[in-house]
């Protein structure tokens, strides 16, 4: 059995909540060091604080999985996939697509789970997930009767736990093509070759928000990927939405879903960069009434953040010009290195260069079904803030 005792002092953050234990905090592991094992977490005087699964290589050394002794086989797992299904934002009769496992979010590091109707998406993003993918696939068999799994274990941050990058069927077959139905909208998305687990689920109730504001205005859509955003605009009776993205593969899809819901007429999308096209638009002062801004992560690394900052407000300075008086922009960031209140600097910082007044109508977040543990802020990745121009 792996033992990891934590430095003096080093237990206090695991004893307020959050999941992770550092590289840095350990001060002496006995037993074997196989990646990915669980590991009994005990403090500097040995007092038992809960089980991890441990990968000494990696800067996020421990990931824990429980704080008592149970043991965490086919029981465990059922105990926490049936309470994941159960907590605020999802149910069983929930949206046709949710997140139904949330790594940390759910007290399973390392763990995701999407449904996409009745197929499941599978991401396991750590060693230690990893050595229990048997196990966990077993139960989401027999807890959720799936028609398959597909997994997305493609993300590259497993490699920073010496993983191989997989993707594929993990039991049963069949399309990976799925329409997902959303207030009355259809969505395409393609669980294998689309972005993370196909689509964007941590936007829906944003989605909701900018389909309930578009009325009668013309929408720009930048980053638009497979269309989430454009087609609930049009949904919500937008003059004309523009989505662009430099994705010629998630355009198609995005022209599918406005054909779909009968508002390919309102809806066009084009293959452009949008830094390009947003400053192309300032020389011809084209005006919009309302402008979503929902760019890839800038930054994976701290070490990066002043020039994801400089890209941000690069972007959010040129939309905010762009906007009618009156003009609503909906401006999220995906970074987790990025939070809140460095968002809101920037922000206004963004706004102060384009000579602009804003209200902040609301700042939001991720959908409900990516539960945010209040002790670690790492889980609140997504930020969504609604500006309102003064004039
Ligand atoms: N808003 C989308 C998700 C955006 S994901 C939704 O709600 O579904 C980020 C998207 O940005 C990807 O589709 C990627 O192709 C696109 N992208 C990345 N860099 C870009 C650039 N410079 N110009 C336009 N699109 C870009």
């Amino acid at each position: 059995m792996l033992t990891i005792r934590l430095a003096p002092g080093k237990e206090n953050r695991l004893q307020a909540g959050h999941p992770w234990i550092y590289r840095s905090e350990i001060a002496r592991i006995e037993g074997t060091e196989t990646p990915g094992a669980i590991g009994r977490i005990l403090d500097h005087r040995g007092k038992f604080l809960g089980q991890a699964t441990v990968n000494p290589a990696c800067q996020i050394a421990g990931r824990l999985l429980s704080r008592d002794e149970a043991p965490i086989d086919d029981a465990f797992f059922e105990r926490r996939i049936r309470q994941a299904l159960t907590r605020c934002g999802r149910s069983a009769s929930g949206p046709d697509a949710c997140r139904l496992v949330f790594g940390e979010g759910d007290h399973l590091p390392g763990l995701i789970v999407d449904r996409y109707g009745d197929l499941l998406v599978a991401q396991f993003l750590t060693a230690g997930m990893e050595r229990l993918r048997e196990t966990v696939l077993g139960v989401l068999r027999r807890v959720v009767a799936p028609r398959a799994i597909y997994e997305r274990s493609d993300s590259s941050s497993r490699r920073l736990e010496g993983l191989e990058l997989r993707k594929g069927f993990a039991w049963g077959t069949g399309e990976t093509g799925v329409w997902v139905q959303e207030e009355g909208l259809a969505f395409f998305a393609d669980v294998a070759a689309g972005q993370k687990t196909g689509f964007f689920l941590d936007q829906r109730e944003n989605r909701q928000v900018v389909r309930r504001l578009a009325k009668g205005r013309e929408v720009l859509d930048c980053f638009c990927y497979s269309g989430g955003f454009t087609v609930s605009a049009a949904g919500g009776g937008a003059t004309s939405a523009l989505g662009i993205d430099l994705s010629e593969t998630s355009l198609a899809w995005a022209r599918q879903s406005a054909e779909r819901n009968g508002l390919a007429a309102s809806c066009t999308f084009v293959s452009l960069n949008a830094f390009d096209q947003l400053r192309a638009f300032a020389r011809e002062e084209r005006r919009f009434g309302l402008v979503v801004l929902d760019p890839p992560a800038f930054t994976k690394g701290r070490d990066a953040l002043e020039g994801a900052l400089r890209g941000y407000k690069e972007i959010n300075l040129r939309a905010m010009k762009l906007l009618a008086p009156g003009g609503i922009l909906v401006t999220c960031s995906c970074s987790y290195h990025v939070d809140a209140p460095t968002f809101l600097e920037m922000l206004r910082s963004a706004a102060a260069d384009a000579r602009r007044e804003f209200r902040l109508v609301e700042l939001r977040t991720q959908a409900g079904d990516h539960p945010i543990l209040l002790a670690a802020k790492e889980t609140q990745y997504l930020k969504c803030a609604i500006l309102e121009a003064v004039n």
